[in-house]
C-alpha cells in the first residue's frame, strides 16, 4: 500500500535519510525505531509532503506522493499524520479542531461536520469532551483530539511521529490504548515510538534507522530477541 524507494534528504550538507527502501502493506503497522537525529521524523515527513524528497519515490497505491503535480493536500487528506507536540487551535473547542478540516478540505456541511467530529471523539473515548478547549484538557485528551481529527478525514494510512513522549506515562497509556484499537481495526499504520509495549503488541514490523539508513527491519519478536547488527542490540539495551 505504501512504498519507499530509494529516497534521499539533505539538509545542507547533511544528509538525513540515505537511501530508504521500505514497503508497508495494508493494515500493518510499521514501527520506526532509532536513534535521535537519525532521521525518523524526516521520513514521516516526507511521506505526507510537509517535506520534499531529493531523490526517490513514495507511492501510495497508485498515487505517486512524490510527484511535483500531485497537491500536498490531497496526501495530507489520505494520510493523516499524529504530531508530538499536540498542535490543536487554542482558541477552538475540541469539536471545532475536528469540522474545521472536515468543512474546508471535505466541503462537508456544519451539520455532516459536526456529526461526523462527535463520532470520532467518541472512538477515541472522548465523546464528553466536545464542547472544552484544549486549555481544558489533559495531555492525553489533547492527543487523543488530534488522533479524532486525523481519523476523521478518512485516511488510508495513519501516521505517529512519538505521540506519547512528551506525556506523562498514565496519559501515555490512554493515547496507546487508543493507538491499539486503531491496530485492530487494520488501519495501516507508521509509527515512530520507543513504547516497546505498543510495538511488541501492535507492530506487524520494526525498521531500526540510523544516521539516515535502515541498518535492520524484522517481526518485533526476531528484532528484539535476535538482532543482527550490534548497533540495533545495543539500542535496544539503551531503551529497556
Ligand atoms: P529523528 O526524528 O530521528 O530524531 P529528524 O528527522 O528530526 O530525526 O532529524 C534528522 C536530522 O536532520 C537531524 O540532524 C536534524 O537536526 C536535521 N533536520 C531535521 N529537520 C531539519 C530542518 N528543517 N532543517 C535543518 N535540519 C533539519
Ligand atoms: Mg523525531
Amino acid at each position: 500500500m505504501l512504498r519507499i524507494e530509494d529516497v534521499w534528504k539533505s539538509y545542507g550538507d547533511e544528509e538525513v535519510l540515505r537511501g530508504i527502501d521500505l514497503t508497508v502493506d495494508r493494515g500493518d503497522v510499521e514501527v520506526l525505531v532509532g536513534p535521535s537525529g537519525s532521521g525518523k521524523s524526516t521520513l514521516l515527513r516526507c511521506l505526507n509532503r510537509l517535506t520534499e524528497v531529493d531523490q526517490g519515490q513514495i507511492y501510495l497505491e497508485d498515487l505517486e506522493v512524490t510527484a511535483a503535480d500531485t497537491n500536498p493536500d490531497t496526501v495530507r487528506q489520505q494520510i493523516g499524520m499524529v504530531f508530538q507536540d499536540i498542535n490543536l487551535f487554542t482558541h477552538l473547542t475540541a469539536r471545532k479542531n475536528i469540522t474545521l478540516g472536515l468543512r474546508k478540505v471535505r466541503g462537508m456541511s456544519a451539520e455532516e461536520a459536526r456529526h461526523r467530529a462527535d463520532a470520532e471523539l467518541e472512538r477515541v473515548g472522548l465523546a464528553d469532551q466536545a464542547e472544552s478547549y484544549p486549555a481544558q484538557l489533559s495531555g492525553g485528551q489533547k492527543q487523543r483530539v488530534g488522533i479524532a481529527r486525523a481519523l476523521a478525514m478518512d485516511p488510508e494510512v495513519m501516521l505517529f511521529d512519538e505521540p506519547t513522549s512528551a506525556l506523562d506515562p498514565e496519559l501515555s497509556n490512554e493515547v496507546l490504548e487508543v493507538m491499539a484499537e486503531l491496530v485492530a481495526d487494520g488501519m495501516t499504520m507508521v509509527v515512530v515510538t520507543h513504547e516497546m509495549r505498543f510495538a511488541r503488541g501492535g507492530a506487524s514490523g520494526i525498521t531500526f534507522l540510523a544516521d539516515g539508513e535502515i541498518v535492520e527491519r524484522g517481526p518485533p519478536d526476531e528484532l528484539f530477541e535476535n538482532p543482527t547488527h550490534e548497533r540495533t542490540e545495543r539500542f535496544f539495551e539503551s531503551i529497556r
